[in-house]
């Protein structure tokens, strides 16, 4: 049996910082990850064109000044590999790779009461306690891929964008359909383009993707930032999105612009890449007729480079207000619909019928295909969830207490689950700002917890059911206060069947969030049972 003061489940960012911050706090801590190496959905998504769509600068740890100050990232989006190569250089620069176990799954979790304290079993077959357990296991992480009849009959190479081979896949010669046209899709769907001999994209929900922009970081643009990182981060950590936002505070309502000066803020935000379009004006995700505003630009856009109208109109978003889907951060992906070698497949008009050994038919043509790549997305937040046996000590399954969705107090916690923490939960703004600065700041809220528990003298903390059951409400207040429940996404659960319907993060913002959270602990942890 293998005792810890601190069990940290997943090696992605959220986890590799709480064992560098436990281990700093002196606490006996120890990391595990089913994965052969470290870097999470990092290590898992690298799949053609895969890079980051907040930029580097900013999606990266703050917590060492030596670190970001020594790190130089080559563009200003970083494409997967070298995000991965900064895990692996965290966690080897700060010697944290002893005190992670790789391929090590956590399979069963269960809360012993009378040892106030966890009981893991693993599939390595290790029995380890511990009196905390952090899960860092990811919003993302956790594939959904759909139920096609006769996916398994498929005789060429199928792919899942969230599980990507280690092994370079050769498009070259190749009949490839991509299914899905989320991020995952938007950045890959390019690429392939480019290597393979045809490519059919299966669409459902068309979706407002923005251009990134992407390049080299230069010095004329790293050196200033680098020289100030410090006072840069502080900026950073103080506004809803936990990002660099040049223009946070100083958009107005759209109505306060005349038409040429809305279209020119538009223009504006187009030009300069990223996701800034889809927040132009302080009410482009409260007011619709502002967000029509917005919606009808990027439609004009779209049509603007897409050739053939009626391809064009087919990748028109109309369903949903823009950003309420993830907007997507593209590199020519609307571009690529004018390619000879690709074609738009609206499975709304056409849905997918069913996998055959050499293909794919729809409800009205049959495609041959060497290689289907699944685009499909995550069970976020819950899909972690349900892949492990965590039960309280009365033997109840989280997922139980969650049939109506997650439950948590901030995020972090969840009533009748002692002593167990979330990085980044579900009803924390993770998702809606910077991961790694939300990772980081739930890290330290929860590494100070520890540290107050153990100077009182006290071993065992859980959210109360009250607490929780106002975070809940208060989280579902704030999001019904914004267009984001009116899209179909995976904010909303909306992309699992049969997944209860309710907005899984906290819109309120990360700045706000973290004055919460940072205020319940001054007060003594309320909303919290100690003992
Ligand atoms: P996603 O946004 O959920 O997209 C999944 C796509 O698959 C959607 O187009 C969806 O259509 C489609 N789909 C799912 N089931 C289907 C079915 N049965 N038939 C046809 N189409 C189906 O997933 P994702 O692209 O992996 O992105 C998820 C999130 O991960 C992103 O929103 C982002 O937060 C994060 N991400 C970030 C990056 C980055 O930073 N660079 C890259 C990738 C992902 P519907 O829309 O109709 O459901």
């Amino acid at each position: 049996m293998e005792h810890f003061d601190v069990i940290v489940v997943g090696a992605g960012f959220g986890g590799i910082y709480a064992t560098y911050r436990y281990r700093e706090q002196g606490f006996n801590v120890h990391c595990i990850d089913s994965a052969a190496d470290v870097g999470g959905v990092w290590y898992h998504n690298r799949y053609p064109g895969a890079r980051c769509d907040v930029r580097s600068i900013d999606y990266s740890y703050s917590f060492s000044p030596e670190l970001q100050r020594e790190w130089r990232w080559s563009e200003r989006f970083s494409a997967q590999p070298e995000i991965l190569e900064y895990a692996n250089h965290v966690v080897d620069r700060f010697g944290l790779r002893p005190l992670i176990s790789l391929c090590t799954r956590m399979d069963k979790a269960q809360w012993r009461e009378e040892a106030k304290q966890w009981q893991l079993e693993t599939n390595t077959g290790r029995d380890i306690r511990c009196q905390y357990l952090v899960l860092a296991t990811g919003p993302l992480s956790y594939p959904h891929t759909p139920d096609f009849p006769g996916l398994e009959s498929f005789g060429g190479e199928c792919y899942q964008t969230s599980r990507w081979p280690h092994e370079p896949v050769d498009f070259t010669g190749k009949r490839v359909a991509v299914v899905g046209t989320g991020s995952s899709g938007i950045q890959s769907i390019p690429v392939i383009a480019e290597q393979c001999v045809h490519l059919t994209v299966f669409q459902r929900t068309p979706n407002f993707s923005l251009p990134s922009r992407n390049g080299p970081l230069s010095d004329e643009e790293f050196e200033p930032i680098r020289q100030i990182y410090e006072e840069y981060r502080t900026e950073m950590r103080n506004n809803h999105a936990g990002q660099f936002m040049p223009d946070a505070g100083r958009s107005k309502p759209a109505a306060e612009y005349t038409p040429e000066e809305q279209q020119a803020v538009l223009e504006y935000g187009w030009e300069r890449g990223g996701i800034g379009v889809g927040g132009a004006f302080s009410d482009s995700l409260t007011n619709q007729d502002t967000n029509d505003i917005i919606a009808e630009f990027i439609r004009s856009k779209i049509r603007s480079i897409v050739v053939d109208p009626r391809v064009a109109d087919i990748l028109c978003p109309t369903d949903h207000p823009v950003s309420t889907k993830r907007p997507c951060v593209d590199t020519g992906y609307y571009e690529t619909f004018n390619r000879d070698n690709v074609e738009l497949v609206d499975v709304r008009q056409d849905p997918i019928a069913t996998i055959t050994p050499d293909g794919m038919r729809t409800q009205n043509r049959h495609f041959k295909f060497d290689i289907i790549v699944l685009a499909t997305g995550f069970d976020a937040f819950t899909g972690p969830m349900k892949a492990i046996d965590l039960l309280n000590g009365a033997g109840e399954h989280i997922m139980d207490r969650w049939q109506n969705g997650p439950r948590t107090y901030l995020g972090i916690m969840t009533s009748g689950f002692p002593n167990l923490f979330q990085v980044t939960g579900p009803g924390s703004p993770s998702i809606l700002a910077n991961c790694i600065i939300a990772a980081e700041d739930d890290v330290d809220w929860i590494g100070r917890c520890i540290a107050w528990l153990n100077e009182h003298g006290y071993n065992r903390i859980e959210a109360t059911k009250q607490a929780e059951d106002e975070w809940v409400a208060h989280v579902a207040q704030v999001a019904d206060y914004t267009l984001y429940p009116k899209a179909n996404s995976w904010y909303m659960g909306a992309n699992i069947p049969g997944k209860p319907r309710i907005f899984l993060s906290y819109v309120g913002g990360l700045q706000n969030y973290r004055a919460i959270a940072v205020s319940k602990a001054e007060a003594g942890y309320e909303g919290f049972e100690i003992a």
